[in-house]
């Protein structure tokens, strides 16, 4: 009789006599193919997660657009339009890649503070579903473009609610000091004149308050705010067909007990019922909850390195490829691939750059050797959307798994993509 034993927290992933797999395909196998750094994804999770949200909304009118920028590689983001998501998007590349997978025009929408003519024209002419809006100059800019197409843009404003998520300070979103959205007491005015330029069709209202939001609080007191202004809104006269309450939902990373997505949408279904916009369509962005757990990343440990303090573990993943430690301070457990036997030490787990910053894991207690093969969990979500080349390191291997079969889908990169864009 073999033993499997169900890691807590990641349903996906399990020990078979000591060797860890995701959805029964052995990471150890999978390293030997494709080597190291390497991601690997269930595919199965992330249908599940989506899953969640579609209970939540069961009998609604809704739309799950799937946030890529929390992991927009194109093999995982066919899973998600397979299964009929629509994207949120950030840039004029996000909406290239995701053109480049077939997803629907119409169930797409554009996100973000920044967005150029060029990005907008882009966005204009592929016929995506909405701009959401964060600022009264871009609706200017983005009325001009449109006109300059003979088009009229369909846009949401994306509104500030000044509600704390109580969340890392550089993932919280929803506050009046940060640089998204128009703020609440704006909001109003702001829609008056965008009802009132050719080039823009009010179709909605948008807000996004955070990242990692492990508490149903802060989104229950962002959607009554929200509807206090659907109802001034709309007292002036303009119809607001959607509300997109867009992402945030957090996973568990070390212990945390984020609400289940249709736990959540069933508390907030239960307000927005209540306070009669029941039939107005509804939209989320959700993220880093899609795919944050669906992922781990294979690294072999290169040394063990006892030091004065500390005992260093060195691995081959660095911050180029699994930057949430550096930038956010995150944690993400680290477990062997293969049980080993023997006393565990305590090790500061890091990578080979030149950063003092490129650490994975502080005070990790791990039986390990050089040669062996660790597991970063939680690694689905913005690791290989943020992953870079510092220190001329080639990115990594992806490989997604499902139903006990396994796919390449994304070739590690060599040392010739690195150097084919540059000339001396
Ligand atoms: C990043 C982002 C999201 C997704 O956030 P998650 O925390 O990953 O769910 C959704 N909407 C907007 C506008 C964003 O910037």
């Amino acid at each position: 009789m073999s033993a499997v034993r169900p890691l807590p927290g990641h349903p996906h992933i399990a020990r078979h006599d000591g060797l860890l797999k995701v959805e029964g395909v052995s990471l150890d196998a999978l390293a030997r193919e494709h080597g190291t750094p390497l991601f690997v994804y269930s595919k199965q999770w992330m249908l599940d997660a989506l899953a969640a949200y579609q209970r939540g909304f069961a009998g609604r009118n809704a739309l799950v657009c799937y946030a890529m920028k929390a992991n927009s590689s194109l093999g995982v983001l066919r899973v998600f339009a397979e299964a009929g998501c629509g994207f949120d998007i950030v840039s004029g590349g996000e909406l290239a890649r995701v053109l480049a997978i077939g997803a629907e025009p119409a169930k797409i929408i554009f996100s973000g503070v920044g967005k150029t003519r060029a990005e907008m024209g882009q966005a204009l002419a592929a016929g995506i579903g909405c701009f959401n809006v964060e600022s009264e100059a871009e609706l200017e800019v983005l009325n001009e473009v449109a006109l300059a197409a003979g088009q009229r843009a369909r846009i949401s404003i994306r509104i500030n609610p000044n509600v704390d998520p109580k969340t890392h300070p550089y993932i919280s979103t929803g506050l009046k000091g940060n640089k998204f959205g128009v703020a609440h007491d704006r909001a109003v005015a702001a829609y008056q004149h965008a009802a009132r330029l050719p080039g823009l069709e009010v179709v909605g209202i948008d807000c996004h308050i955070g990242s990692q939001i492990t508490d149903a609080g802060p989104y229950l007191d962002a959607m009554e705010k929200i509807l206090d202004l659907v109802e001034a809104i709309e007292a002036t006269g303009i119809r607001l067909h959607h509300i997109d309450f867009g992402g945030g939902l957090g996973i568990d990373y070390n212990g945390d007990t984020p609400p289940a997505a249709d736990a959540l949408w069933k508390q907030l279904l239960a307000r927005i019922d209540a306070r009669g916009f029941g039939d107005r369509q509804l939209m989320i962005e959700p993220g880093r909850s899609m795919v944050g757990n669906a992922g781990v990343c294979v690294t072999e440990v290169l040394y063990t390195k006892p030091g004065e303090d500390k005992n260093f573990c060195i691995i081959d993943a660095a911050m180029n490829d699994l930057p949430r430690p550096a930038m956010y301070q995150a944690f993400q457990a680290i477990v062997p691939v293969s049980e080993r036997a023997g006393a565990a030490s305590t090790y500061d787990v890091v990578g080979p750059i030149c950063e003092s910053g490129d650490w994975i894991g502080r005070d990790r207690a791990l039986a390990v050797q050089s040669g062996d093969l660790l597991a970063v969990l939680s690694a689905g979500a913005y690791c290989m959307s943020m992953a870079s080349n510092y220190n001329t390191r080639g990115r990594a291997a992806e490989v997604l798994v499902s139903g006990g079969g396994a796919k390449l889908i994304r070739r590690r990169e060599t040392m010739g993509d690195q150097l084919a864009s540059e000339r001396f």
